[in-house]
């Protein structure tokens, strides 16, 4: 079987980084000052110097870890306050930890759908809303990738069902392009469903104030569930939540199998993100300063002949076509010191190979200028100009 990966060409290997994460990183057994293009880290928040101290202080003052699950031992008041945070920094009634997103999307379906009700989900949504709805046994409907209209046609065949869920990414990782929400809404009123969202790669960042992909277009009143990560822009270090009406929080506290089965959250892990939350609700210059580099990256690439993906976000797909020409340029790109990952089928559609490119806060105008010069010079040298 691992020889029918390598073989398939979709063997995955694990560059190690010898530094802390950021802009410019050590890699192990090579040199210093690659330029990194690559983490989730798009506030930079993942080495801020106050995340860390909120961080050693939560290790110091309430230990390293609760050696429990949330309902037996494991609730301390540093819990209760992210959750809280949470719920106030998104404008929903309560909140729920979980170990992760991935977590928190495992187990919101199966605890709130039952065989008599639909979920609706877009057929690009991550790997872990897929798995998710596969836990449940609601009656299940796949709509082809912001399609309104296949939506639409699956909302009225879904009538029969008792509720109905829309599911989608509020961004989607692989091209950095926005859910319709407004439209989904609109679908949503028209034909009596709830709407979800993953906000992975939105919270913190999209919208005037960072709030997410609903107040980016302008719907936080109708959007009815929000999970997201603790593990890219709000820190970095791990863990995930759902956010919305009280009751189905309380309901997710009593049914929702990975948190009741799983260990509470770390301290130090809620004490990073409950600071990177402290510091989006004082001030946006971070996420507008992420805006910035993120417009200078796109209209310097384009101007020299490259096509990314998506609008306005800091996912910046180079679109290559081809799956080879990807995997050779990307590592070209860290010759020069750039670290930047190709991306090929099966995690993306046959002939839209890539290159990822994401961008930060914390990278200065410089690195995304260096960044733009390696691309053209590996682009001519491999004929992708
Ligand atoms: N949802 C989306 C859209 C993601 O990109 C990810 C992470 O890759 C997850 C969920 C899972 O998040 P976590 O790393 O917190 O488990």
């Amino acid at each position: 079987e691992l020889e029918d990966i390598r073989g398939a060409g979709t063997w995955k290997s694990e560059r190690v980084i010898a530094s802390r994460q950021g802009p410019h990183l050590r890699l192990a057994g090579g040199g210093a000052g690659i330029i990194n293009f690559c983490a989730n880290n798009y506030l930079g928040l993942s080495s801020h110097p106050e995340v860390i101290r909120a961080a050693v202080e939560a290790l110091e003052k309430f230990g390293a870890g609760l050696s429990s699950v949330r309902f037996i031992c494991g609730t301390q008041s540093i819990h209760k306050d992210l959750e809280e945070k949470i719920a106030r920094f998104h404008q929903r009634e309560d909140a729920i930890l979980y170990a992760s997103c991935f977590d928190a999307n495992a187990g919101i379906f199966e605890a709130l759908l039952t065989p008599e009700d639909a979920v609706l989900s877009d057929e690009l949504n991550h790997a872990s809303i897929i798995d998710g709805i596969r836990l449940c046994k609601a009656n299940k409907y796949r709509y082809k990738h912001m399609d309104m209209q296949d939506l639409e046609a699956k909302l009225k065949e879904a009538q029969k069902h008792r509720l109905r869920l829309v599911a989608t990414d509020g961004a989607f990782s692989m091209d950095g392009d926005i859910a319709p929400l407004r439209e989904i809404c609109q679908l949503a009123q028209k034909y009596d469903a709830l709407v979800f969202i993953d906000e992975c790669h939105a919270t913190g960042f999209l919208g005037p104030s960072g709030r997410g992909t609903d107040e980016l277009l302008g719907v936080m009143d109708k959007v009815t569930i929000i999970n997201s990560t603790l593990g890219k822009a709000l820190g970095g270090a791990a863990g995930g939540y759902t956010t919305g009406p009280k009751p189905l929080i309380d309901l997710l506290r009593q049914r929702s199998r990975p948190y009741l089965f799983s260990n509470s959250l770390p301290p130090a892990v809620v004490g990073c993100a409950s600071k990177a939350l402290d510091l989006l609700m004082e001030s946006n210059a971070i996420a507008q300063s992420m805006a910035a580099k993120t417009q200078r990256f796109r209209s310097k690439m384009a101007a020299a002949g490259f096509t990314i993906s998506g609008k306005d976000h800091p996912i910046c797909p180079v679109m290559l076509g081809d799956a080879r020409l990807a995997s050779v340029m990307a590592e070209d790109m860290l010759n020069r010191g750039i670290y930047v990952i190709g991306f090929s089928y099966p995690v993306v559609p046959k002939g839209k190979a890539r290159i990822r490119v994401q961008i930060s806060a914390v990278h200065s105008d410089e690195d995304i200028d260096r960044c733009v010069e390696a691309f053209t010079e590996v682009g001519r040298k491999h004929g992708a100009l």
